[in-house]
């Protein structure tokens, strides 16, 4: 039997690269799993994929910057039965000297990484305390630890998601409440394409980039199997952080 059987798991970002994966990963577990992101067609194809594992899953689309939309999400999970598990994992990554003064690309970055991470917690925060029991994994980086050139506001908020996950788990360890932050190294997905400033982008995905093509670096599935192996611990067991790095990765 799978390890999350009887267990609703609220994936967001799932229409590509990490979620995606983590999704069809708990899937494996029997999870029932809801999935969200902006790109309807894609969570359907992936609902398709989850559903031919023998899961359940269900499709919530949404804006994770919209706080209206993640409430009335939460509210409908909420009124449904909750989350067991949050997978908090939505992000974008906007390189750019700060500079060039793409403010906008700030702004964007610090609604959906540290807003839409927070909307989210409220979405299913208060039931999980109700039932005293619950996991909320959130994705940081290892921008959570090391800021670099080009990544001042990228690392801003991977850094708020650390002090968030550390806060929260402190707040809510005696209501039986785990926290995780998952920070993983370069993962190959669309993420270097939401770095809108043109200079950078070519610089990161080019041959001398953390993504350059050919480079070893992780796999959407590596950090879908360290988010398994979070979830899937006796309820004694908070793995409070897990960084992965690829190999070859120094930084
Ligand atoms: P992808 O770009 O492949 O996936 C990002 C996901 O976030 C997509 O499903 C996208 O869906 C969703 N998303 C982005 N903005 C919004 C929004 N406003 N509302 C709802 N969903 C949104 O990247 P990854 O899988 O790599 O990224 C997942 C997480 O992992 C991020 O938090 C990222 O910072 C983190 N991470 C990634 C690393 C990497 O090297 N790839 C390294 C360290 C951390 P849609 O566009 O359909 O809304």
């Amino acid at each position: 039997m799978g390890k999350l059987k009887g267990q609703r798991v609220w994936i967001t970002g799932a229409s590509s690269g990490i979620g995606a994966a983590t999704a069809l990963r708990l899937a494996d577990e029997e999870a029932s799993i809801v999935i969200s992101a902006r790109r309807k067609e894609r969570l359907e194809d992936l609902k398709a994929k989850i559903e031919l594992k023998g899961a359940h899953a269900e499709v919530l689309p949404l804006n994770i910057a919209d706080k209206d939309a993640v409430f009335a999400a939460g509210k409908k999970l909420e009124d449904e039965g909750g989350v067991d598990i949050l997978v908090n994992n939505a992000g974008i990554m906007p390189l750019a000297p700060l500079a060039k003064g793409r403010v906008d690309d700030w702004e964007r970055a610090i609604d959906t990484n540290i807003k839409g991470v927070l909307y989210a917690i409220n979405a299913v925060l208060k039931g999980m305390i109700a039932k005293k029991k619950g996991h909320i994994v959130n994705l940081g980086s290892v921008a959570s630890r090391v800021a670099i050139p080009n990544g001042a506001v990228y690392s801003g908020t991977k850094f708020a998601v650390s002090a968030i996950s550390e806060a929260l788990r402190k707040e809510v360890a005696a209501d039986g409440i785990r926290v995780t932050i998952v920070e993983p190294g370069a993962v190959a997905t669309e993420l270097g394409y939401s770095i809108a400033d043109e200079e950078t982008r070519q610089m990161v995905m080019g041959p001398k980039g953390f993504y350059a093509p050919g480079l070893e670096i992780l796999t959407s599935e590596d950090i879908a199997e360290a988010i398994a192996y979070c979830v899937t611990q006796p309820q004694r067991v908070n793995v409070c952080e897990f960084l992965v790095r690829p190999t070859i990765q120094e930084l």
